[in-house]
């Protein structure tokens, strides 16, 4: 893996054996999620499915920021969700929790899996006004006013601040600001609580003044409860690299002084015409509407058609390459389907090659484009030879149907069954089976079945899940 802190490649090695905690950065969920962030959480998704093919047990947790972010990345500004609540007029809660449902249904169509926890920033404040305490108590931090300020001139000094951004103190005293805070001593302090004004969103209790966190202290408090001190790797997308990344590991490092995180990844940008995406711009795609117009599973393939820590613009017609790349696959596994095969044997070796080729490909940084080349190559060559053994095409199918499913692409993935025409068939299902037509009624079972439907016959008569 590409370790961004000390910019270097590293072999993975965890913590504990044959585990691996992750924490990657999430969502503010004030807006949909546009196709630059939705990239960045598939990258992890696939790491995490690829980890977990590898056999690693693995703890990943995302967070999902409610209020706290401020519209400039740092202390100053307005909060997203009040603005974004505000300009909708809207309760902010109530904003919440409809971009959560919206975000939960892009991530469920690019079939990124729920995590192990999402932590919402405003269950945490408890433990981020303790990590605050506890920064305090080692001298790497504070009080001015009702504030509190992390002293970042100190922290350099034991353990190096900004060394990620490769960025040294004096450069970012320099950055212009909206305006100084006369309040902290650099001003390249950042604030780890801030007293709020009436009028602001959060009005939290502390000790010293009803105020609200800084926003890189959420990611730093819930990764520690759920993961630990030191983690094994921590995600974020590429402008991450500063200020926020380097302020949680300080943040992490001062309050316990154990190193954060041992492997830092950071994901490239995603441009639409060579432009950062940016609202007033126009050039701004949320992921849903990609979705709309292609899939889910289409915009997944197009991710990964690029390596994670690649910058790479946006356009309709990759969109549309990537699609067609998809219908390969899904030709190839139907034509597997429909052979009757022969008698040829086909290089069985072949298989276990792009077995190989594949892990040595995502073994290479998560190198996903690679992975997926490997694996249409594959195609290419088997469906020159669909007359084969029918015991090896399967065999074939079966292999690429795995690797598409480490990457996430569940191919021919079950289209959303209704409940009413399940009950519906369910009831033919009794009828048939009053009459004592046991075959018709059983073939109803194994065909729901084959649909992710599973039948189950109680005393009080029928019920059914949909299989996970
Ligand atoms: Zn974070």
């Amino acid at each position: 893996l590409f370790n961004t802190f000390p910019r270097e490649e590293e072999r993975f090695e965890p913590i504990e054996e044959g585990v691996v905690r992750m924490y990657t950065c999430g969502q503010t969920v004030y807006d949909d999620v546009h196709v630059g962030n939705a990239r960045t959480y598939v990258y992890w998704d696939t790491l995490r499915r690829y980890l977990e093919w590898k056999g690693f047990q693995v703890f990943h947790v995302q967070n999902i920021t409610d209020v706290g972010h401020l519209t400039d990345d740092a202390d100053q500004g307005e909060d997203k969700v009040e603005a974004a609540a505000r300009e909708q007029g809207l309760e902010p809660m109530a904003l919440v929790e409809r971009q959560l449902e919206r975000y939960y249904r892009d991530m469920e169509e690019l079939n990124v899996e729920r995590h192990y926890v999402e932590p919402r920033a405003t269950c945490h404040v408890p433990e981020m006004i303790g990590t605050v305490q506890d920064i305090l108590d080692n001298g790497y931090g504070y009080v001015r006013e009702g504030n509190v300020y992390f002293d970042v001139f100190e922290f350099d000094e034991d353990y190096g601040y900004a060394d990620m951004a490769n960025m040294d103190l004096d450069e970012i005293e320099a950055r212009p600001r909206v305006e100084e805070d006369p309040l902290k001593r650099n001003q390249a302090d950042f604030a780890l609580w801030l007293e709020a004004p009436e009028e602001h969103i959060m009005q939290w209790d502390s000790q010293w003044s009803v105020g609200y966190p800084g926003w890189h202290l959420e990611c730093t408090a819930m990764s520690q409860k759920y993961l630990g001190d030191t983690i094994d790797i921590h995600g974020g997308g590429k402008d991450h690299i500063f200020p926020h990344h380097p302020n949680e590991r300080a943040q992490a490092v001062a309050a316990t002084g154990q190193e954060f995180a041992n492997y830092w990844l950071h994901a490239g940008f995603l441009t639409v015409e060579g432009e950062k995406m940016s609202k007033s711009e126009g050039n701004f795609y949320t992921a849903r509407e990609v979705v709309e117009e292609f899939s889910g599973e289409a915009l997944r393939m197009y991710y990964l058609s690029t390596h994670y820590r690649k910058d790479t613009d946006f356009s309709f017609e990759e969109m549309e390459n990537a699609e067609a790349k998809l219908e390969r696959v899904r030709n190839f596994l139907a034509s597997v389907e429909d052979t009757d095969g022969g008698s040829e044997t086909y290089p069985e070796g072949e298989i276990e090659g792009l077995k190989a080729e594949f892990e040595d490909a995502m073994d290479d940084d998560l190198n996903t484009p690679r992975a997926l080349q490997s694996v249409m190559r594959f195609i290419k060559e088997a469906n020159k030879s669909l007359d084969n053994d029918p015991e090896v095409l399967r065999k074939a199918a079966e292999i690429v149907r795995e690797l598409c499913g480490v990457l996430g692409l569940e191919l021919g993935r079950k289209e959303e069954v209704d409940g009413r025409v399940v009950d519906l068939l369910l009831r033919q299902r009794e009828r048939l089976r009053d009459e004592g037509r046991f075959e018709e009624a059983d073939e109803i079972r194994d065909e729901l079945s084959e649909l992710g439907i599973e039948v189950q016959d109680t005393d009080e008569g029928f019920c059914w899940i949909k299989k996970n």
